[in-house]
């Protein structure tokens, strides 16, 4: 069996978003799947829109992501030479020509079309002219001469067998005037002389798809697989927007998304295996093929998305989830974290992970171990700090420095034992003790906060209150 090759060919006008990443996923995975090849292709050649900034984004993206590609990366505008080399042999073998008309004579087809409610289409009036007809002084483009009846089929494997009546294909300009090879052109050049056997990527693409493949035919190339997935929408229907969730993937790296949930994520957008949402990377390359791949949009949905990153928060070992929330520690405390705050850190993680639902959260639910005292607790905590509460929390700090044991489980018998004493509801005192130790109405659970703080700066949290 021939080795499978995919490529990622994103062009560098912008950030790498979600479709983008989508797609590159679904090239990678099908490459590991069958122990082929993923490719990386920079569509550089619109100068204008392509910046350096964007093909390091697309860089880190990727690299975030965890989908590592083979090889350099292929950069199409330096690889022009050999477009247009493929074009002029196609000139030498009469299967394409120049073209003299002027932008009138175009203006006037478009308008033409326009008036008969019909797209614009080249009339083909140099395909058979003789060049001595040539207008003096004028540079020609290079069109192709495309086949002009049959039709063309694209045995896609997401969206079936599709054909294309040639009739609407018009003769596509490959050589500009000054000699520069244009998209459709380069991307099958780049992707015969890449290897690639599998062409997936988004339905918007799929009229370029019957396009190059009359290019392919012509040029005596092997015609790749075509796999065009539906383009993901928003969770209203509509097409993606940045209201919806189109962001680049740094974006949801600062949201505090897991690299590996967003993968799961970006996988069942359009992806399917029976009815199972959560999977892995190592079963994703196990089952993934393109027969389960959907014909309808997939919708981005925030929800499912963060009830994925809980998900893979709470698998994730506290050693590694550490590292990945260091960095959000480190931009709230304004300061990395040493080792011994650190280590605090980890030992209220299995608490904190529980309810966190991203790095954010995770970052906001250890805060309370970085406060500098005196605490200045919020509004909300401010009201269970009455003076009725200062007056049990006072007893209750007693009672705790009375304690031999420093534990969870010995702080808590002790809140217990005080709140049945003064016949006062567990919350009174948990509450107010909550707001004592860290200024907030929510934290992790009480007594591990108590636990993870300590002894000594417990009582003095408590006495910075209590007065
Ligand atoms: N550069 C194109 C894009 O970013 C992709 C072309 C292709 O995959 O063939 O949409």
């Amino acid at each position: 069996m021939t080795k499978i090759v995919t490529r990622f060919a994103p062009s560098p006008t912008g950030y790498l978003h979600i479709g983008g990443a989508r797609t590159a996923l679904f090239n990678w995975l099908f490459a590991r799947h069958h122990g082929g090849t993923f490719l990386l292709r920079i569509e550089d050649t619109d100068r204008e829109r392509s910046t350096q900034d964007a093909v390091d984004k697309i860089f880190e993206g990727l690299t975030w992501l965890g989908l590592d590609w083979d090889g350099e990366p292929v950069l199409q505008f330096a690889r022009m030479n050999r477009h247009a080399e493929v074009a002029h042999k196609l000139l030498a073998e009469g299967k394409a020509y120049h073209c003299y008309c002027s932008p009138e004579e175009l203006e006037e087809m478009r308008a033409t079309a326009k008036a008969e409610g019909r797209p614009m289409r080249y009339d083909g009036r140099w395909r058979d002219r003789d060049p001595k007809d040539a207008p003096a002084g004028v540079k020609p483009v290079v069109r192709f001469k495309a086949p002009q009846t049959g039709s063309t089929l694209i045995k896609d494997h997401v969206q079936g067998d599709v054909t294309f009546q040639n009739e609407q294909l018009d003769d596509l300009i490959i050589l500009r005037s000054d000699g520069t090879p244009t998209y459709n052109l380069s991307v099958v050049v780049d992707d015969h002389d890449m290897g690639v056997t599998h062409i997936i990527r988004g339905d918007d693409h799929l009229t370029n798809a019957a396009r190059q493949t009359q290019l392919y035919l012509a040029a005596g190339f092997a015609v790749p697989e075509f796999a065009h997935i539906p383009l993901i929408h928003g969770a209203d229907g509509a097409k993606l927007s940045k209201r919806h969730g189109a962001l680049g993937t740094e974006a949801y790296a600062d949201m505090g998304y897991l690299p590996a949930a967003m993968r799961n994520y970006l996988l069942r957008l359009g992806w399917s295996h029976g009815d199972d949402e959560i999977i892995s990377t190592e079963q994703a390359i196990e089952w993934f093929g393109l027969d389960h791949v959907g014909r309808s949009p997939a919708r981005f949905d925030f929800v499912k998305l963060n009830n994925l990153n809980g998900h893979y928060i709470r698998s994730t070992p506290d050693a590694d989830l550490l590292q990945a929330a260091l960095p959000f520690i480190a931009k709230r405390v304004g300061r990395a974290p040493d080792t011994i705050e650190q280590a605090k850190v980890m030992a209220i993680l299995p608490a904190v992970k529980e309810r966190a639902k991203d790095l954010n959260e995770l970052a906001e639910g250890v805060l309370f171990l970085f406060a500098m005292r005196p605490l200045a607790p919020d509004a909300a905590a401010q009201k269970h700090l009455d003076d009725g509460a200062k007056q049990r929390l006072k007893k209750l700090a007693e009672a705790l420095a009375a304690l031999n044991d420093w534990s969870a489980a010995a702080a808590e018998a002790a809140v217990r034992a005080l709140a049945e004493a003064e016949q006062v509801k567990l919350g009174q005192m948990a509450q107010p003790l909550r707001a004592a130790l860290t200024g907030r109405t929510v934290s992790p659970p009480i007594f591990d906060v108590l636990a993870v703080l300590g002894r000594d700066e417990t009582l003095a949290r408590l006495a910075d209150i209590t007065g």
